[in-house]
């Protein structure tokens, strides 16, 4: 009797707590303060990495619901953008502490869509919520400037104003902080924005976008469009083709990046691209190893590999290489755990999606038939399911592989040797990619020759995580164009005004 108690009991509580999350487990799109269907009424599947279940079925929008969003974010701009610094930077935090008070439940949604460890998933909302409180704080330092006049009697005002509707396109690897990280910027700025998440995780946005509205922002300033990868190439169209839009905000594939920068080019359109990276992570001869190999297990594992940041070659030097290989075999065997997100002690998750899983097997496959040798996994764990990809350790890495020029974006390390730092440095930049880099030494003159000769746009030095609301992220080259967070996040969604005061004498 006290068994069946306590079963009853156990399953009550169980019941409970899943009915207190469902709260945020929204299955309508958002368009001007309202969940609503697509006007079609046709529907697509979320589905669960980890075993294919579907979540739930929300919205297939298309180009005729996006225009409409487009148009009710260009009439709330016009409202919007009067709002005081104050006043905006007061709902941004609202809606800090309302993820923050939430931040377990935003967590089983990523989990639940991306695949992710919960462990991870916690640690993307505290980072995604990171955003929202920096970009409340930097809603009012975005200040204008005066510039002494060449001319008597007339003064140089520089403003800066927000430039309208952004339309916000983003991935599933960072569902909840690519949102926070786009909207909470372009609010501070006084922008209002359409956004479209993928079509892997649009849940996050959805949940993200529940609690903009529990924290009083205001109708129209964001709005949430849903589509299948059939509808993004229309959805993404109108998103950067429609007059209304200012600027286009993307974080995705180098390949998806350029389609929209053509799309944007036809109106001149301000861009904000967050693409593709091929991180080297070079470990010099004087690094502390054991450090280097605690920090290549989080810049290579954390999300699985998937991460525009996360390190793709792995340059050692030669005098090191043994040692290096074999202490991040050793850690990759004892700290690697494969499984469904929500189990307990898993730290690698499924990959998201099946073409994911083809894509990073193939360049493994590719990767071995040219010669390189597997240390550590190098196939898929099938009794776990059908995404499940062993973390992998492969050496004997060339430059002719195509695991070495493509990004992996999948949890499989790639050893090469070298012998000098110009041999480093020159490997490091054979690539069109500039995203982040992370540099292993005691040597103070080497770390800031790195600094200034690796051709990335981030470099972290004895580091393996370098993301946070403070600093600027972004890259060069290919891997794209403007900052995000730091003060210059907000000032992507800005244009200068140049205000002339003359006749001040009169
Ligand atoms: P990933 O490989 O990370 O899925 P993608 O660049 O393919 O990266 O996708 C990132 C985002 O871009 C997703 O929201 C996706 O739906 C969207 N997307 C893909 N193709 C297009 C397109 N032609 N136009 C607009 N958005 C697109």
């Amino acid at each position: 009797m006290d068994l069946l108690r306590t079963s009853i009991s156990k399953n009550y509580k169980l019941y409970i707590t899943q009915c207190r999350r469902m709260h945020l487990l929204k299955k309508q799109a958002y368009i001007n303060g309202q969940w609503v269907q697509s006007q079609s009424k046709v529907l697509f599947p979320v589905t669960n990495p980890a075993n294919d279940s579907v979540i739930t079925e929300i919205p297939d929008m298309d180009a005729h619901d996006t225009k409409h969003a487009v148009q009710v974010a260009a009439n709330t701009f016009q409202t919007w953008r009067d709002t005081t610094a104050k006043e905006r930077s007061r709902i941004l935090r609202k809606w800090f502490d309302l993820c923050e008070k939430n931040s377990e439940d935003l967590a089983q949604v990523i989990t639940a869509e991306s695949g992710k460890p919960l462990s991870e998933s916690r640690g993307e909302v505290a980072y995604g919520n990171s955003f929202l409180e920096w970009f409340a704080d930097t809603a009012r330092h975005i200040n204008g400037e005066i510039i002494p006049s060449p001319w008597p009697n007339k003064q140089i005002l520089l403003t800066r104003q927000p430039l309208g509707v952004v339309s916000v396109i983003t991935p599933w690897n960072f569902p909840f902080a690519m949102i926070t990280r786009k909207v909470g910027a372009l609010m501070a700025a006084g922008c209002t924005c359409v956004i479209k998440p993928s079509e892997d995780t649009p849940l996050s946005a959805l949940a993200a976008a529940e609690l903009a509205h529990q924290a009083g922002v205001p109708k129209g300033v964001i709005n949430v469009v849903t589509a299948s990868r059939k509808n993004a190439p229309a959805v993404g169209q109108v998103m950067c083709e429609d007059h209304s839009v200012g600027c286009i905000s993307f974080t995705g594939s180098t390949h998806v990046g350029k389609i929209l920068y053509g799309l944007a080019a036809k109106g001149v359109k301000r861009v904000a691209l967050e693409l593709g990276g091929n991180a080297p992570f070079i470990v010099f001869a004087s690094a502390d190893i054991e450090h280097a190999v605690d920090q290549a297990m989080l810049a290579k594992f954390r999300n699985n590999g998937q991460a525009c940041i996360g390190a793709n070659r792995f340059l050692i030097h030669e005098d090191v290489y043994d040692k290096f290989v074999k202490e991040f075999k050793a850690r990759i065997g004892s700290k690697c755990i494969l499984g469904p997100g929500t189990k307990e002690g898993v730290t690698c998750g499924p990959l998201v999606n099946l073409e994911q899983a083809k894509k990073v097997s193939g360049l493994v496959d590719d990767a071995v038939s040219k010669g390189a040798k597997v240390l550590a996994g190098g196939k898929f764990a099938t009794e776990l399911g059908n995404k499940f990809y062993e973390s992998t350790l492969l050496i004997n890495v060339k430059p002719d592989m195509n695991i070495f020029t493509e990004e992996i974006f999948g949890p499989v390390a790639t050893c090469l040797k070298f012998k000098n730092e110009a041999e480093a440095l020159k490997i490091a930049n054979s690539t069109r990619s500039g995203l982040a880099s992370y540099v292993f030494t005691k040597d103070l003159g080497q770390a800031f020759r790195m600094s200034q000769k690796l051709e990335f746009g981030m470099v972290a030095i004895n580091d393996g995580i370098l993301s946070a609301a403070e600093p600027a992220f972004g890259g060069i080259k290919e891997s794209g164009i403007g900052r995000e967070g730091s003060l210059h996040g907000v000032e992507e969604y800005t244009d200068i005004k140049y205000t002339l005061m003359s006749g001040l004498d009169k």
